[in-house]
């Protein structure tokens, strides 16, 4: 069983994590024939503990950074478990291998795509959902067959430490183990020719990722970030925009990677839109006064964070910005008020940088090519938001852009959809997770033929006049 949660300070050393990874060897291998039933019942064993330390869960969420209750249940617990059962439902299925009807010249063959565990996966987590984004695709690593290491983040180390030991609990270190540790474990980790490495994280420490599983030419899953735009019409139901795009900005105090980052709503309802965001906010969270105490509004995960946050907000505000909602004033124990900022210099940094805290920057446009144009000028983000009720607005958005992920009249909820691929295009990420996309990540597809009579033989040697007839066929 693991060891003992050891001083989350201190960085892993490079023998310890070689001796790990060297012990995963055996047991990649053995994991190779598992079968369905028996990683089903990891699963469920993952997921009996997931409900046996709720209350952990909660505490250590909490401990981070102020994490209110009722969201570690919604985005850290209520995903995992709803990704777990997922995978128990349809793991049979997904593990059947998948046959393909010959073509003309494959004809007299049997072929069949198998998938096959990729082997001993690194999977390296962020701060901002500690608990659902390291198990969220430990779990579709188990019901691929896979060994695991996983280095969670060192900003949120109660979860970390919780993490280890309920690992240490259910699995052998030499299945599935924790490292602990910040940058210097992450680069002892990264050295070691894993057979797949999942990262989320932020695109810059991605790009170190990729460059360094280039070296061993190691496969790689990437969850990144960026700014995620709304777009919001004069057709749209304001009301009910301004409710969603609360909560998906506001949630975990705007550190979430697809919270809307920033919006484009029409300038003859960006007034109504102004006013009905106050109004959620009041609804949701009370008055500017009463929000700091308020336990279902988070904090910013620690001091530096906070800094830079607010130092966003003060750069936009000392540039000419107004605030008609937010209290840029208030502080102490690292809170930042939902904010809103409205007639923003172009050249504030706020509408450069991913602001992964609760400002939400909004402009107006009059025509939808001027915010399509400003999305195509920028990466690709990973989300992308539409509030409109014009079916013809709507397709005109989705056809123009590119993005991950998209909801049309809502924020963030694709995230807790099973059955669809989660994952970024180029700067916000590369390759999907969720569901059947978690297991294919996990999963090396492997191209089986059985020869039965097939028509190779045609083109064996010598070549001759006919070979080359049979070709031209
Ligand atoms: P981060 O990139 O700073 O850190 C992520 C992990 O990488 C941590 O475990 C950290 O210890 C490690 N790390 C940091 N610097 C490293 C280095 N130089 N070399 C190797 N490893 C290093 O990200 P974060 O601050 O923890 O999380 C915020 C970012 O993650 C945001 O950009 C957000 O959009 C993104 N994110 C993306 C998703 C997604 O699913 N696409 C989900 C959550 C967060």
């Amino acid at each position: 069983m693991n060891r003992a949660a050891p001083d989350l300070a201190d960085e892993t050393d490079a023998d310890t994590i070689r001796r790990l990874f060297e012990a995963q060897r055996p047991r990649a291998l053995a994991l190779r024939t598992s079968t369905a039933a028996e990683r089903i019942d990891k699963l469920k064993r993952l997921r009996r503990l997931m409900y046996a330390r709720w209350d952990d869960i909660r505490a250590a969420c909490h401990a981070d950074f102020a994490k209110p209750a009722a969201e570690v249940d919604i985005s850290e617990i209520l995903p995992v478990v709803a990704e777990a059962n997922h995978a128990i439902r349809h793991l049979k299925r997904w593990m059947k291998p998948e046959r393909k009807r010959p073509t003309l010249l494959m004809f007299g063959t049997r072929a069949e795509v198998r998938f096959e565990p990729r082997g001993r996966c690194l999977i390296i987590s962020p701060w901002n959902y500690p608990i659902n984004l390291s198990f969220g695709p430990l779990v579709s690593a188990i019901a691929a067959g896979n060994t695991v290491i996983l280095k969670p983040s060192e900003m949120t180390p109660h979860c970390a430490a919780l993490m280890q030991d309920m690992l240490g609990e259910l699995f052998d270190e030499d299945e599935i183990t924790t490292v602990q540790g910040a940058v210097e474990t992450s680069q002892h980790l990264l050295e070691l020719p894993f057979d797949h490495i999942f990262f989320t994280g932020s695109p810059a420490v991605g790009r170190i990722v990729m460059a360094a599983a280039a070296q061993h030419l190691t496969s790689v899953t990437l969850e990144l970030g960026g700014k995620s735009p709304v777009i919001v019409d004069k057709t749209a139901d304001i009301a009910r925009t301004a409710q969603n795009v609360a909560w998906g900005k506001f949630a975990n105090s705007g550190q979430t990677c697809i919270a809307p980052d920033h919006v484009h709503v029409h300038a003859d309802v960006a007034d109504a839109f102004v006013e009905a965001m106050r109004k959620a906010v009041t609804k949701f969270y009370g008055d500017r006064r009463d929000i700091p105490d308020n336990p279902d509004y988070c904090r910013i995960v620690n001091k530096r964070h906070h800094d830079r946050v607010r130092g966003l907000a003060d750069d936009a505000t000392e540039r000419g910005a107004h605030t008609p909602l937010g209290d840029t004033a208030a502080g102490g124990d690292n809170y930042i008020a939902p904010t809103l900022l409205t007639d923003i210099d172009p050249e504030s940094r706020v509408l450069e940088e991913e602001i992964f805290g609760p400002l939400l920057p909004v402009l107006t446009f009059t025509d939808v090519d001027q915010p399509i144009a400003r999305i195509n000028a920028a990466p690709k983000p990973l989300a992308l938001y539409v509030f409109a009720r014009d079916d013809a607005f709507i397709e005109r958005v989705i056809g123009a852009t590119s993005a991950g992920g998209t909801c049309i009249n809502q924020s963030v909820v694709h995230f807790l959809h099973t059955h669809l691929p989660f994952g970024g295009v180029n700067n916000s990420g590369l390759g999907n997770s969720h569901g059947h996309y978690g297991f294919r990540a996990f999963s090396h597809e492997r191209a089986v033929l059985r020869e039965r009579f097939s028509l190779a033989f045609l083109f064996l040697p010598p070549y001759t006049r006919f070979t080359r007839w049979v070709i031209r066929l």
